[in-house]
């Protein structure tokens, strides 16, 4: 795992926006794929940063598992996802031999894994960088944050569901927000409402009755939940055309 430090390898990203959700399973991996699918959609390029080091599941969603990083000068390069190298990708994924490996790492081996993702993936010039982080606010955050912070990172995206207990969780994220010095770009309810498996019809939850819980003016979209969608994931199926249909479209273009 060793690559050229390159202090200057995120000086040609414009943007960079993070992903963060106070548990696992909210659909943040799944937004971040979306959110890159949907910025590529409007002519952008996009990176993904993965450092969701337990669950590393973008690699699988974008079709890319098993690919390999290379190595320049500049350090890592990232797995192009598209013929058109409008997606690239880096995530622990490609790096671990049994994915299970990096779940037991103690938290210094993370946190040093994470400074050398920040320094030492050779992007090029991109228009976003998406960084998908582990689930909660935990050292590894400290660590993404004190390394992306030289870049100013663009804002936060917040994931969560309509569950109360993740609804909780976010308040916690926003306060990771505001002490960090993070501005929040949007909340995201994913899995609010649901699409018909049979007639493709959604039926949508009301957030009114939440708005208590987060301010409103941060949410900004929801994403219902669509067995088609799990299906396109889980299958790595031809995204970029799947895209426009998937029911992420409408929220996040
Ligand atoms: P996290 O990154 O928060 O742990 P994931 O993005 O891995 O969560 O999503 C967990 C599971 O839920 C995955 O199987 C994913 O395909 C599914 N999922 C997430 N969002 C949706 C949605 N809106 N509709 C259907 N399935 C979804």
């Amino acid at each position: 795992m060793e690559a050229a430090a390159e202090p200057g390898n995120l000086a040609g990203v414009r943007h960079i926006i993070l992903v963060l959700s106070g548990k696992g399973g909210v659909g943040k991996s799944t937004i971040s794929t979306e959110l890159a699918l949907a910025l590529r959609h409007q002519g952008k390029k996009v990176g993904i940063l993965d450092v969701d080091l337990c669950g590393p599941s973008i690699p699988r969603m974008l079709g890319s598992q098993g690919k390999a990083v290379h190595q320049c000068d500049q350090g890592w390069v990232p797995v192009f996802v598209d013929q058109e190298q409008s997606i690239s990708l880096m995530s622990v994924g490609f790096l671990l031999e049994n994915p299970d490996e990096a779940v037991v790492w103690k938290g210094p081996k993370k946190n040093a894994l994470i400074k050398q993702f920040v320094s030492d993936v050779a992007w090029g010039q991109l228009d976003f960088l998406v960084v998908d982080t582990p689930p909660g606010t935990s050292d590894e955050h400290m660590a993404t944050m004190e390394a992306l912070r030289p870049y100013r990172p663009l804002g936060a995206l917040v994931i969560t569901t309509p569950q109360a207990v993740s609804v909780g969780d976010v308040r916690r994220e926003l306060t990771f927000c505001r002490k960090t010095g993070l501005q929040v770009i949007g909340v995201v309810e994913n899995m609010s409402g649901f699409v018909c498996p049979h007639c493709a019809r959604l039926n949508s939850s009301s957030r009114l009755g939440r708005k208590h819980l987060y301010p409103l003016s941060h949410l900004t979209s929801s994403v219902p939940l669509d067995p088609e969608l799990t299906r396109s994931l889980e299958e790595g199926r031809d995204f970029m055309q799947e895209f426009p249909k998937s029911s992420a479209f409408p929220a996040l273009t």
